[in-house]
């Protein structure tokens, strides 16, 4: 690839105001913006040589100035259950996974916002080789027009941001990317089809619920009260649980969204009767969500999931404490589907 080509700018990272401002720049016509917007988002062109209704002149005036790289798959998996596993590759070799996961009533594609991961969580892969970068908006909604181009049998309904990386560590391309998600003249994706998880950065959390959109936030809780939460997230050393947990009840206040929390569940650590009452008390009076994730087993860690019926007994002992609570169980086992294994699996591989 040519020096040049890496300097230029993806069409991908301007919002429709942006990309008119530029067409304008150059003597267009400002609703030649929303013919590109259409081509790129809406049919799933690649090249600006497919743009069809623009004049000649002005495609190729466009692939001088600006970028619409397509992404490289490394691998795509594709599980018994349907679920596929993508491994991109962008133009500086970094690397991040994308996931599609088919149910019966639902396709969720499931996106990376950062190539590793800064937050070292103890029980997932992601952090294990440390953090690389930021993607750029362009990346991050890349993953989901080629996915969407590429599995034409499971047209995607949702959006989780739960893949490599903290979305809220990458908040400003992050909110780019849902805002061309959601934009009628883009992705038109309703925002409440549209998942942010993160593990509890507070002041972004704050930051969200002033934007005015109708996201879900998903909070990544893990622990049971501060000590435990200190153990399998490092990031609970700044972001204390009790606060954590206050700004996402004010989150709910303001946005009058209820929250999600992802529970992991882990044999002998995170489901016995002081994590069910500690859980009860911290939540009280809290409308939230309670997804209860089994651990997915990462070699570099020691620990165990438990069985399913220590799960269902976990899930009945907090329901009679009142809290409601679903366990979701894992897709795309076969694949490596869990957070961060493939592209953890590729360096390992390509280290020595
Ligand atoms: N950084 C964000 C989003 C990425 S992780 C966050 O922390 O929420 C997406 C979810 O998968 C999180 O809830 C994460 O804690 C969970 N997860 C990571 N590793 C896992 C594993 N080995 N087993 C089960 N869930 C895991």
């Amino acid at each position: 690839m040519s020096q040049e080509n890496v300097l230029k700018k993806d069409v991908r990272d301007l919002t429709l105001e942006e990309l008119s401002d530029y067409l304008v720049s150059i003597g267009e016509k400002p609703f030649r913006a929303t013919q590109i917007f259409e081509w790129i988002y809406k049919k799933g062109a690649a090249d600006f040589s497919a743009m069809r209704n623009l004049p000649q002149a002005l495609r190729k005036k466009l692939a001088a100035d600006l970028a619409l790289g397509p992404l490289t798959v490394l691998k795509a998996e594709v599980a018994l259950d349907e679920t596929t596993k993508f491994l991109f590759e962008f133009r500086d070799r970094e690397t991040v996974e994308t996931v599609l996961i088919p149910t019966d009533t639902r396709t969720t594609i499931c996106i990376s916002t950062q190539a590793g991961c800064k937050f070292g969580c103890k029980f997932c892969a992601s952090g294990i080789g440390g953090w690389s970068r930021n993607l750029d908006c362009s990346e991050i909604i890349g993953q989901i027009l080629h996915v969407r181009e590429h599995a034409k049998k499971h047209p995607f309904s949702h959006v989780v941001f739960m893949g490599t990386g903290e979305p809220l560590d990458n908040y400003e391309n992050v909110l780019r990317t849902i805002r061309l998600l959601n934009s009628q003249k883009a992705m038109n994706i309703a925002a409440r089809r549209i998942t942010i998880s993160t593990c509890g950065i507070i002041p972004q959390i704050r930051k969200l619920a002033q934007e005015g959109l109708q996201v879900e936030l998903a909070v990544s809780l893990h622990g049971y009260n501060n000590d435990s939460r200190n153990i399998l997230m490092p990031v609970n050393r700044r972001y204390k649980f009790d606060e954590l947990i206050a700004a996402c009840r004010e989150y709910a206040r303001k946005t009058g969204r209820q929250v999600t929390f992802e529970y992991i569940l882990i044999r002998n650590v995170t489901c016995s009767e002081v994590a069910a009452k500690e859980l009860a008390r911290h939540l009280a009076g809290f409308e939230c969500k309670m997804n209860l994730i089994p651990y997915n087993r990462v070699e570099e860690f020691e620990h165990e999931p438990p069985t399913k019926l220590e799960m269902l007994a976990f899930k009945t002992r907090l329901a009679e404490l009142g809290v409601h609570a679903t366990i979701r169980m894992p897709r795309g086992r076969d694949v490596g589907a869990a957070c961060g294994q493939l592209r953890h699996q590729h360096k390992i591989a390509n280290s020595v």
